[in-house]
C-alpha cells in the first residue's frame, strides 16, 4: 500500500520553500491535495496569470520571483508529469521556441534556465509538477542568483 494520498502523490516539497510564507501556502495546498500548475487550479491559485498558452505549456511569472532576477518565467506543461522525458519530442521543440521568444521580448543581458525531474527530495524542487524556470538577468543584480538542484549535502 502506498504511503501517498492518492494517485497524484507528494505534492509540494516543503523543506524546499523559501520563505515561511511559501511553506504556509504551500501546506495548504498539499492539505487540499491542490497542484497549483494543473491546467484546472491554475487560474485560481497561482497569483499570476497564464500570459501564454501553447499546445503543450503555458507561461506565467512566478509568484515568488528569485531576488536578483529582471524577469522570472515559469514555462509548465499542461500535463502532470514529474520528469521532462514523460513529454514528447513535440513539447521540447515548443519549449524552445518558447523561451526565444521570452528572451526576444526580455531583451536581457543573459538568461538562465532551471528544469528539476524526478524526486524533490533530491533535486531541489519544491512543486512536483514539472516546470521549467526562466530567468532573465542584467549587470547589476541585487544579489548573485542561486538555483539549488539538488538535497542539502553534507555540507549543509
Ligand atoms: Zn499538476
Ligand atoms: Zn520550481
Amino acid at each position: 500500500m502506498s504511503d501517498a494520498p492518492d494517485e497524484l502523490g507528494l505534492l509540494y516539497y516543503l523543506d524546499a520553500a523559501r520563505s515561511a510564507e511559501q511553506r504556509a501556502y504551500m501546506a495548504e495546498l498539499e492539505a487540499a491535495r491542490i497542484c497549483v500548475f494543473c491546467p484546472e487550479h491554475v487560474a485560481s491559485h497561482h497569483r499570476q496569470p497564464i500570459e501564454w498558452r501553447g499546445e503543450h505549456w503555458y507561461v506565467t511569472r512566478n509568484d515568488f520571483p528569485y531576488a536578483g532576477t529582471v524577469g522570472h518565467y515559469l514555462i509548465v506543461p499542461h500535463a502532470h508529469v514529474t520528469s521532462f522525458d514523460e513529454l514528447p519530442d513535440a513539447a521540447g521543440a515548443e519549449l524552445w521556441a518558447i523561451k526565444r521568444r521570452l528572451r526576444e521580448r526580455l531583451a536581457p543581458l543573459a538568461t538562465a534556465t532551471v528544469e528539476r525531474s524526478g524526486d524533490m527530495r533530491y533535486n531541489g524542487g519544491s512543486v512536483a509538477h514539472l516546470h521549467t524556470h526562466f530567468v532573465a538577468l542584467d549587470a547589476t543584480p541585487e544579489q548573485t542568483v542561486r538555483f539549488k538542484v539538488s538535497a542539502p549535502g553534507a555540507d549543509g
